[in-house]
């Protein structure tokens, strides 16, 4: 797999996790102990910064004792037989009403956990046991990037997006903080209002996660057809929204012709997750056969 953030060169890894709470850093840790590469990236420069998760029952424990950090966590965390009980009260400096020996700390309870594992559970808070996850993971040959979360910017180049030979535009600001309209396959469609004189909606509504949607104005009317016959052909949701005067959707505040960096009669095809799948700056001579080789390649459904 090659990952890149679109800033600097590309890095190849096996697998690329993302995020580093207990779930990612855990798969960091058991990929690298196996000696599978791997990259984990995480949107935050920390790691978890309150205590949340604390609980950690014997079959987390017993994957520590095999990952081989058994021993790093014991030294961090609550002992079983210090773990307190479970107190029911009106407030915390209310009244107490009752409390109950949990987590196996009942004698009639605690035979089972030590019939039933070599480790017992422990109460190990997140910002702890994250620490020790991500250390062990990168020892053992993790690439960890933290502050890797990318706020806005989002864009996608994959076998699932096509190519109209344009570029990414260059951003001016930060690529992970702020969003830079373009339709420029890959980019995230963007975000204007449009719809008719009661109604605004914005042009993500008209792109929704169930098809696939095709853009396109009043001159490019030609693409409807074509993409209803490419919809049945694939056996694919796929619709088109014609975008003008006098139609169900306008371009209220010529917004929309501002940014879609394609003439009136071009076309632009959002994917279910809302990115320019593709785009065609006119309307070109057969536009049934130009959305079928597109689509046939974002589904991955063209020859092995
Ligand atoms: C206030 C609070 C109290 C809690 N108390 C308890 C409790 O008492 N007991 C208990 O068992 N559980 C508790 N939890 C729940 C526990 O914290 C979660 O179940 C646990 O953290 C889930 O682990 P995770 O690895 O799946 O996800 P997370 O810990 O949420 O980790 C997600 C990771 O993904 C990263 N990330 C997110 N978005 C992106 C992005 N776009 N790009 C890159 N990285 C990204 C984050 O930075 C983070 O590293 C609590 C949670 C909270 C918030």
């Amino acid at each position: 797999m090659e990952f890149s953030d679109g800033t600097g060169p590309a890095a190849i890894t096996d697998v690329l996790i993302v995020g580093s709470g207990p779930a990612g850093a855990a798969a960091a840790l058991l990929l690298s102990t196996l000696d599978i590469p791997n990259i984990m990236i995480t949107k935050y420069r920390w790691t978890a910064n309150t205590p949340r998760a604390h609980i950690t029952n014997q079959r987390a424990m017993e994957v520590f004792r095999d990952a081989g950090i058994e021993h790093q966590v014991l030294a961090d965390a609550t002992p079983h037989d210090l773990m307190g009980d479970t107190v029911f009260c009106t407030s915390i400096a209310g009244e107490e009403i009752g409390r109950i020996l949990t987590r196996g700390t009942h004698p009639g309870r605690h035979g089972d956990y030590e019939l039933a594992s070599p480790c017992l559970p422990v109460d190990i808070l997140q910002t702890y046991l994250e620490p020790i996850l991500v250390r062990n993971a990168t020892e053992r040959g993790t690439q960890a990037r933290f502050a890797y979360g990318v706020e806005l910017g989002q864009f996608y180049e994959s076998a699932a997006i096509v190519t109209d030979g344009s570029t990414r535009p260059a951003p001016t600001r930060d690529p992970e903080l702020f969003y830079e309209p373009s339709t420029v396959p890959g980019a995230r469609l963007p975000h204007v209002w449009v719809g008719d004189p009661r109604t605004r909606i914005s042009t993500l509504d008209l792109a929704p996660m169930t098809r696939f949607t095709l853009l396109t104005g009043i001159a490019g009317e030609s693409w409807v057809a074509a993409a209803d016959k490419v919809a049945q052909e694939l056996n694919v949701p796929l619709e088109t929204v014609v975008i003008g005067p006098g139609r169900a959707v306008t371009d209220l505040y010529y917004d929309w012709a501002r940014v879609r960096e394609v003439e009136e009669d071009g076309a632009i095809l959002v994917r279910p997750d809302k990115h320019i799948g593709w785009r065609s700056a006119r309307l070109v001579a057969d536009p049934y056969q130009a959305l079928l080789g597109v689509l046939t390649k974002i589904l991955g459904r063209g020859a092995a």
